[in-house]
Order: structure tokens, then C-alpha cells, then sequence
């Protein structure tokens, strides 16, 4: 029997399809480019699971895509001989999104649809990605070194086919029965342009069917020569990272991005290294342009594409960055690692440690870099990034001073919520006197901006970074200084303005407080069971009294934080 069975698309793959058409109409052409894409993810999976065993590739190791177009059928059939996929395989992969939190990610779309496909950018666009031009989709695929075949069924409007099939050729072969209103990409010109657009980089050949030439003559009665028709490649078919810096166009590198980041939006900026030396290794690092959904989940896959002397080894080697710049993407290749690489192998070992430290400073760099040159987009990296880099200086003792550069505060500079003050830029302003980066943290940037403890700087003038981030208490407690300043809490202890304050107003801080001592012991006597001590201060200038934290106490937003997560 063929077994066939009817099957319905998860919710989310219903929603994701629905946004995707609509939005994407005017981009049309990608679909092209991310099955092109799959086919070369599929090749870089067979060459991989080959080098442990050579029979996978059923004598055949030529990988390759093709693409061919039927007038007659209105179809475009991308076909390649990777590594293919079986029943339960296509169900996954083709039914659903496997990705924890996609369900609740779902749920919180706000139905306004410009909104929402942005927000769905982050998936990628992926195999779905056939149904903006196709009505209707068949996927045949065979999984190497397994006999059964299956066909996979859609018309894209909830529910699917699977079918067992006879198909002899390992692989994938994906037939599009194009919309009446796209016949345009049945156009073997066409689509050879979208090819060299998108594919260029794509390191194994994207092959069409090229029309033989009979014989004829030349303008100038010269004999042309008959030619067979042949599958030739029009892409380059060269690993964009082994080329040279210089040849590789900006454009080239963003369309990369979108293959190895699987994300639908240009990235912000990235940097491409040839190391060379003791540890040998091409890193090409990316900062995409906008946080994924679940960059603060636990479970989630982060890393970079490792390849050994250019064969594909694993997605997500999270063990060449540190868990701050989880967001990196982009991919590694190693001369200096074995080919039988595992993860293993991976956690414990000192190209993995030499490469990590050199890729993380790459990054570091990278930031800083445009941190200086280009604010507006540093700002929105550090919008969409911030609170990540600020679990940076708890994590990364080394680097901290380098961290501590990248970080950009609210402060009562511009009383703005915005977090765009560096501390360079803060010590900078400082006046002549002041030894010290005051910084206020609270519950949120409305109860930093209107700490009380913040009126003697005010008065006297003196810049205070408001904090109010989950984070902020925390990464605090790891910032002991920066460039030789220390930093100081306003809320904390015995705050000393040390020669910020000038000895007239200190004689008369003294005067004052002999003269209320008597009030003094009364307030402690009646809060006894309240509050460790009372105490006189000059620190504030119109409210009459508040409350502080002792030096060694958690503060506030701590205590939250805490029990925040069960303690
Ligand atoms: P992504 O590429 O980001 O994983 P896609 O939607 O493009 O997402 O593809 C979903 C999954 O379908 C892939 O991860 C892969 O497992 C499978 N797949 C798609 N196309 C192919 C193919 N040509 N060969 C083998 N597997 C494929
Ligand atoms: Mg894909």
C-alpha cells in the first residue's frame, strides 16, 4: 500500500503561511533562494554523516541542485541528491516549527500585519516560502541509505499529503505548480537571473538545463559550432568564505547572512577574519538586526556554524562564543580541528579556547568600532542587544574594561529613557573633583528618574546614571570601575561627595545635625523593629526623609530579582 494519509499543519505553520504570502508579495522571487538554500543545508548534511560512512553516498558524490522549469505543467522543480528526508522526517520538518516557545510567541501577534511579519522575520522564511508563488507543492524526497521514499502534498490552506513513493534517486525534488498570475518564473531567463542574485554563494553548483546548439553560420559565414544541451552551473559553487575580502561585495555578504543566519533581514554589520598562526581559522561573524523571541530562553540553540577545512561539521557550536554574545551568527572554519569533531571533543579543548577568545574579541571590536563610527545603528544593536552585553562583565572577567565600552545608560544628562550615555561619554562630563560614576538603580526608569536621592545631584549638578533593568543590580555587583573611576550606588550607605562638597556647606551640615540628634533617637526608637538605623543626611533637598539600602545589604531590586527566579 502507499499508506496515504491526510495531516494538518500545526496552528503556528498556518499563521506563519498566511503573514508570509500576504507580506512577502512584493519579494516574490525568494522563495527560489531559500529552497536553494535547503538543498545546500541537505548537501552539507550528507557530506558530513559521509565522512563516518562512505555508502551514504550510494556511489554517487557529485552534490549538486538542479532547476528546471515545464511550461506545458506550470511547474518549477528544484531538485538536489543530498541527504533527503523520510516520513517522520518531512513531518517535522514540513508540518510544523520546531522551535520551543513558538506557541506563546504566536499567541502575543498583535494582528496588524506590517507588525507581525516583521516580528516573524526572525523564523526565517524557509521551505514555506514555495506557497507565495506555488498553489499548490510536491515534495518528493528519499533519505540516503533508506529505501522508502515519500511524497509530501499541499496546497498550503492547512493540511498536507503523505504518500509512500517509488523513487530511486537519494534526495529531494520539489515541484511548484506556480499561481496563473507567476507564470513569469517559468522564464529560463528569469530564473537563471534569480539564481545568480541569490546563489552565487552557495558552495555546491545550482545547475540549468542549457539548450543544445545546432549547427548554423555566423554573421560573417563563420561555422558555429552544434553544442549538446547540457546541465551547467551558473553560480559560482565557491565557499563565499574562502574568497578574498576585496571580491566579496557588501551585497553578497547580505545575502549569505540570510542562507547561514536563516533570518529574513539584512544584518546590521559583520566581519569577515582569515586568522593565521598558531591556531588556523576563517571566522565570519554577523550582528543581526533584531533579537529573536527567545534570546533570554535557556533552551535555546545559539552558536556558529563550524566547518573543518571547509566540510560542514555542526549548526549551533555555542562553544566559540560566550553566552553575552548569543547572538552572534555566522560560521567558523577550522584547519586545526579534527574532521571527527564532536561536541565533546568541542567543550574541552584549546583550539576551541583560542578560537573563542579570538572570535570574541572580534566581536568586541566590532561594537566598539560602531559604537564610534555609526551611533544611530549602535543604538539600535544596543536597543535590540543591551541587555544581553550586561550579563557580559559577570561572565567575561578579561574583557570586562572592553565591555564595560559597549555599555550605554539612561542617565539625568537628557532625563531620557532612552539608554544612550557611554561612560566614556560620562567621564568626559565630569567636573574637576568628582573621583566617581554615581549610578541610581530602581524598579523602573520612572522611580530612577524621580529618586529623592537624587536632589543634591541635581543641585550641585553632577550626572547620575538611572538604571532600571532586571539586570542592571546584578551586572552592578560585577563593575567594581572603569577607566580608574570607581563606581558608587547614590542609594547606598554613607555617601561621601568628597570634594565635590566645599567646607562652608559641610560646617553647616554639622551644625544642623547636632541640632536634631534628639529627633533622631526618637524616629529610631519608634521604628525600632523596622529599620537598622536612622540616620541624618545632606543628601536630600526637598523631600524630608527616605530610605537606603546599608553598603553591604541587597538592595531592592535584588531582593526582587531573587525571588524572581525561586530564591
Ligand atoms: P530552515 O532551513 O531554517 O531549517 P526551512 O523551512 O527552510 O527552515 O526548512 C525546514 C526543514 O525542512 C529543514 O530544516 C530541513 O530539515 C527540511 N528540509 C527542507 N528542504 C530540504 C531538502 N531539500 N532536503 C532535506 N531536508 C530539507
Ligand atoms: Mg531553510
Amino acid at each position: 500500500t502507499s499508506e496515504k494519509e491526510t495531516l494538518g499543519f500545526q496552528t503556528e505553520v498556518k499563521q506563519l503561511l498566511n503573514l508570509m504570502i500576504h507580506s512577502l508579495y512584493s519579494n516574490k522571487e525568494i522563495f527560489l533562494r531559500e529552497l536553494v538554500s535547503n538543498a545546500s543545508d541537505a548537501a552539507d548534511k550528507l557530506r558530513f554523516l559521509a565522512l563516518e560512512n562512505d555508502s551514504l553516498y550510494e556511489g554517487d558524490a557529485d552534490l549538486k541542485v538542479r532547476i528546471s522549469a515545464n511550461k506545458d505543467k506550470k511547474t518549477v522543480t528544484i531538485s538536489d541528491n543530498g541527504i533527503g528526508m523520510n516520513r517522520d522526517e518531512v513531518v517535522s520538518a514540513l508540518g510544523t516549527i520546531a522551535k520551543s516557545g513558538t506557541a506563546e510567541f504566536f499567541q502575543n501577534l498583535t494582528g496588524d500585519k506590517a507588525k507581525d511579519s516583521q516580528l516573524i522575520g526572525q523564523f526565517g522564511v524557509g521551505f514555506y516560502s514555495a506557497f507565495i508563488v506555488a498553489d499548490e507543492v510536491t515534495v518528493r524526497t528519499r533519505k540516503a541509505d533508506e529505501s522508502q521514499a515519500v511524497e509530501w502534498q499541499s496546497k498550503g490552506e492547512g493540511e498536507y499529503t503523505l504518500a509512500n513513493i517509488d523513487k530511486p534517486s537519494r534526495g529531494t525534488e520539489i515541484i511548484l505548480h506556480l499561481r496563473d498570475d507567476e507564470t513569469e518564473f517559468l522564464d529560463d531567463f528569469r530564473l537563471r537571473g534569480i539564481v545568480t542574485k541569490y546563489s552565487d554563494h552557495i558552495s555546491i553548483p545550482v545547475e540549468m538545463y542549457r539548450e543544445p546548439v545546432p549547427e548554423s553560420e555566423g554573421p560573417d559565414g563563420e561555422k558555429i559550432e552544434a553544442k549538446p544541451g547540457e546541465w551547467e552551473a551558473i553560480n559560482k559553487a565557491e565557499a563565499l568564505w574562502t574568497r578574498d575580502k576585496s571580491e566579496i561585495s557588501d551585497e553578497e555578504y547580505q545575502e549569505f547572512y540570510k542562507h547561514v543566519g536563516h533570518d529574513w533581514e539584512e544584518p546590521l554589520t559583520w566581519a569577515h577574519n582569515k586568522v593565521e598562526g598558531k591556531t588556523e581559522y576563517t571566522s565570519l561573524l554577523y550582528i543581526p538586526k533584531r533579537a529573536p523571541f527567545d534570546l533570554y530562553n535557556r533552551d535555546r540553540q545559539n552558536g556558529l556554524k563550524l566547518y573543518v577545512q571547509r566540510v560542514f561539521i555542526m549548526d549551533d557550536a555555542e562553544q566559540f562564543m560566550p553566552g553575552y554574545l548569543r547572538f552572534v551568527k555566522g560560521l567558523l572554519d577550522s584547519n586545526d580541528l579534527p574532521l571527527n569533531v564532536s561536541r565533546e571533543i568541542l567543550q574541552d579543548n584549546k583550539v576551541t579556547q583560542a578560537i573563542r577568545k579570538g572570535c570574541t574579541s572580534r566581536v568586541l571590536k566590532m561594537l566598539d568600532r560602531m559604537g564610534k563610527n555609526k551611533p544611530e545603528q549602535y543604538q539600535t544593536f544596543w536597543n535590540e542587544f543591551g541587555g544581553v552585553i550586561k550579563e557580559g562583565p559577570a561572565e567575561d572577567m578579561a574583557n570586562k574594561e572592553a565591555i564595560a565600552k559597549l555599555l550605554r545608560f539612561a542617565s539625568t544628562h537628557s532625563d531620557e529613557a532612552t539608554q544612550n550615555v557611554s561612560l566614556e561619554q560620562y567621564i568626559e562630563r565630569m567636573d574637576e573633583g568628582q573621583d566617581k560614576i554615581y549610578y541610581v538603580v530602581a524598579d523602573s526608569f520612572e522611580a530612577a528618574k524621580n529618586s529623592p536621592h537624587l536632589e543634591i545631584f541635581r543641585k550641585k549638578g553632577i550626572e547620575v546614571l538611572l538604571l532600571s533593568d532586571r539586570v542592571d543590580e546584578w551586572m552592578m555587583s560585577h563593575l567594581t570601575e572603569f577607566q580608574e573611576k570607581q563606581f558608587q550606588s547614590i542609594t547606598r550607605g554613607d555617601l561621601d561627595l568628597g570634594d565635590l562638597d566645599d567646607e562652608e556647606s559641610k560646617k553647616a551640615q554639622e551644625e544642623s545635625e547636632k541640632e536634631v540628634a534628639g529627633l533622631l533617637e526618637r524616629i529610631k526608637e519608634v521604628l525600632s523593629d523596622k529599620v537598622k538605623e536612622v540616620r541624618f543626611t545632606h543628601r536630600l533637598t526637598d523631600s524630608p526623609a527616605c530610605v537606603v539600602a546599608d553598603e553591604n545589604d541587597m538592595s531592592s531590586q535584588m531582593i526582587k530579582l531573587m525571588e524572581s527566579v525561586g530564591q
